[in-house]
């Protein structure tokens, strides 16, 4: 299965690719937990991303695309992928189709998990999240069973320094303005699904595994 996951920043993708890798036994491959990684690593890409990310901007595309790229010539990915929050611009989705096509592969879906832009703030801003494995709690939605603690590895949970009010509203506008567009392309292509992302995070992981078992 090779799947894309779309929607706004705090939609639950990051949640729900979790759970739909573990179901399906694909990698699960996030722009930025790569971006993330190589900032604490303080490579050259980590110190380039930085800018961008803090202050809720695209990494430019040709930098992204080189690194999804890279990722999906692994091994473990012939058998199928799941990118969370890539495409993320109509050059990245054309980069992708190029780069799927002279490889003999296409995606089966692109599911969209919607949520309106009044729950983003409180998902958003509520976030923690695991610097050693990439979990994403919530302080009120999804705790951890120790407070502070990641559930899977035991670090102590942070808040992400893109997490706070003022940023949180730049990444929505950039979504709008680049990403949104991306929800046409892929119903262009017939490729669109959609599951309402407002539920609880069981309630949502229902609803793509149905969506999923009709791909
Ligand atoms: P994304 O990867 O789309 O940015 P996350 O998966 O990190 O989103 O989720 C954003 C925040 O919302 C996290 O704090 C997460 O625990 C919480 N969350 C995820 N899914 C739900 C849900 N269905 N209901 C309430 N909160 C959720
Ligand atoms: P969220 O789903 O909460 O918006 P991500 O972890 O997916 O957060 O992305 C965090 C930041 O990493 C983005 O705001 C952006 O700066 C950068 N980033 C992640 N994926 C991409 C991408 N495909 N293209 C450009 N920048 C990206
Ligand atoms: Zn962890």
């Amino acid at each position: 299965m090779k799947i894309i996951l779309l929607g706004p920043p705090g939609a639950g993708k990051g949640t729900q690719a979790k759970l739909i890798s573990d179901e399906y036994s694909i990698p699960h491959i996030s722009t930025g937990d790569i971006f993330r990684k190589n900032i604490s690593e303080k490579t050259p890409l980590g110190i380039e991303a930085k800018g961008y990310m803090d202050n809720g901007q695209l990494v430019p595309d040709d930098v992204t695309i080189r690194i999804v790229e890279d990722r999906l010539s692994m091994d473990d990915c012939k058998i199928g992928f799941l990118l969370d929050g890539f495409p993320r611009t109509t050059k990245q989705a054309e980069a992708l189709d190029s780069f799927l096509n002279s490889n003999g592969q296409k995606i089966d879906t692109a599911l969209l998990i919607d949520v309106p832009r009044e729950f983003i703030l409180e998902r958003m801003t509520g976030r923690r999240v695991c610097p050693t494995c990439g979990a994403s709690y919530h302080i009120k939605f999804n705790p951890s069973k120790n407070e502070g603690k990641c559930d899977a590895c035991g670090s102590s949970l942070i808040q992400r320094k893109d997490d706070t009010e003022e940023t949180v509203k730049e990444r929505l506008d950039v979504y709008d303005n680049q990403t949104q567009p991306l929800i046409q392309y892929f119903d262009n292509q017939n490729k669109l699904s959609r599951v309402d992302g407002t539920g609880d995070i069981k309630e949502v992981f229902q609803d793509i595994s149905n969506v999923l078992g009709a791909v």
